[in-house]
């Protein structure tokens, strides 16, 4: 760090002043011990000492690395700060991450474990100690185990964060118990890419992408992702043109190209009129399309009596896709015909670097909404952008997960309260029902647990 002596001025302390070279965040050789002036002691120079412990903001799943500031005289956190070392985030946060603090200091911050006083609904609680909840629940858990009420226990969660690891606890004991809230939420988005990829969420390489396509309530809407945020604006700065399909002009929509508010629920008709341009305009990729997309058992299957060619195909789908003209798209969602033209042809020439993201509001809020997932990756998959550099990738091919050593055999087990026979298609548990189904006694629970999720915010009407 170079230090620049400035003799001709002077602190109001007294001192003669001194300038560094701005650091943008302390080195880790001095986390242990790093040493900061108390700014109320201003004038006066109060060293204050600091230990910097690296840890993650949860205030959403980007989970951004972020530095604790503890206080070495007291011992308590001070503040948080972005930590420029975590890959994802790279010292970058929005706005909750700092502001984490707030929730360490929450004066009504639950700092032990409780249990009801009074009559349900009373409000009642008194404090008790960790060894009683991990002695009331271990030996509820074990009876239902032990008397065979394997569904009986349930953990219901909502930010997992562990990949996997919970679902392995619940197949050891044998329990058909893992609930989510992922119904109220993007069962709907991951749906439609599941069928496409057999992965269910896509992974965008927005920072190398030429065209970036997002559609509505998505983790890149710009108030929190913020990892996902820096990359768009990497993106755009290499030249990428963005184009945000949504009602909102949300943060993101506004650093956009191309805002495009379509009416809700006719975003799967806008990006099936960008593909019919893309195949009548011989602007999709031939050659991965052959390679990678099943078009010979389609024509076996559909079209036994035609010439079983590829170009054949080509024809059929063009003419399967007749009805999504840039008219038809225009009418049902407000958007003008030429921009519907224009963004398809942008999304051709952008070729294997066009990257593509949905997740909530279009899918989760419109009967059918899954067909908005399913056909935006169709675009992904005519432009044979699928896990190339700028493209988007099915989410288990750009992420590492360790494998377990060891993983338990299936349960043997089904739940009803989460899976019942009524909706077999459901892609997750159907937990807006559980309250219901208990209401009607279909079922029962002897343990209820749940981590990162409210119940009673959420069930039986919420939709988050
Ligand atoms: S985007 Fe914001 S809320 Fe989400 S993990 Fe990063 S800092 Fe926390």
């Amino acid at each position: 760090m170079t230090e620049i002596p400035l003799q001709q001025h002077v602190a109001p302390s007294g001192e003669p002043m001194t300038v560094r070279d701005l650091a943008a965040c302390p080195p880790p050789e001095s986390w242990h011990d790093w040493v900061e002036y108390d700014a109320k002691a201003w004038p006066r120079k109060v060293e204050k000492h600091y230990e910097i412990i690296p840890t993650i903001c949860f205030n959403c799943e980007a989970a951004c690395g972020l530095m604790a500031y503890v206080d070495k005289e007291t011992g308590r956190v001070k503040k948080f700060e972005g930590n420029p070392f975590h890959p994802g985030s790279r010292g970058r946060n929005c706005a909750k991450g700092p502001a984490t603090i707030n929730q360490v200091n929450d004066p009504e911050r639950i700092l032990y474990p409780l249990k009801r006083a009074g009559k349900r609904g009373e409000g009642k609680w008194e404090r008790t100690t960790w060894d009683e909840v991990l002695e009331t629940f271990a030996s509820k858990i074990r009876a239902a185990i032990v008397e065979g009420r394997l569904n009986e226990i349930m953990y219901h969660v909502g930010r997992p964060g562990h990949d996997g690891y919970m679902e392995r606890v619940l197949g050891a004991w044998g329990v058909d118990g893992h609930n989510s809230h992922t119904n109220v939420c993007s069962s709907s988005a991951r749906f439609g890419y599941q069928i496409w990829c057999g992965a269910d969420r896509p992974s965008p390489d927005y920072a190398n992408a030429r065209f970036i396509l997002l559609i509505s309530s998505h983790l890149e809407t710009g108030h929190y992702f913020n990892p996902q945020a820096q990359r768009i604006i990497e993106g755009k700065m290499k030249g990428a043109k963005l184009a945000v399909m949504d009602p909102r002009l949300s943060n993101t929509a506004s650093m956009a190209d191309y805002w495009l508010p379509t009416w809700p629920g006719s975003e799967a008709a806008v990006l099936l009129a960008m593909a019919r341009i893309l195949l009548v305009e011989k602007l999709y990729n031939r050659e991965y399309m052959r390679r990678w997309v099943n078009w010979q058992e389609y024509m076996a299957a559909e079209h036994p009596g035609e010439a079983q060619t590829f170009d054949r195909f080509i024809e059929l789908l063009i003419a399967l896709y007749a009805e999504y003209t840039p008219a038809f798209a225009a009418q049902e969602s407000g958007l003008e015909e030429e921009i519907i033209v224009d963004i398809a042809r942008q999304i051709g020439h952008a070729g294997t670097a066009f990257a593509a993201h949905t997740w909530r509001a279009a899918c989760a809020g419109n009967l059918g909404g899954w067909q908005v997932a399913r056909a935006l990756w169709f675009l992904s998959v005519l432009t044979g952008s699928i896990g190339t550099p700028g493209g988007t990738a099915p989410n288990s091919w750009n992420k590492f997960v360790p494998a377990p050593f060891l993983k338990p055999k299936p349960s043997e087990v089904w739940s009803e309260l989460l899976f019942p026979p009524e909706y077999p298609l459901a892609n997750y548990e159907m937990s807006i029902l559980l309250p219901y189904f208990l209401k009607e006694g279909r079922g029962k629970l002897a343990v209820y647990f749940t981590r990162a999720y409210n119940p009673v915010w959420t069930n039986p009407d919420g939709t988050s």
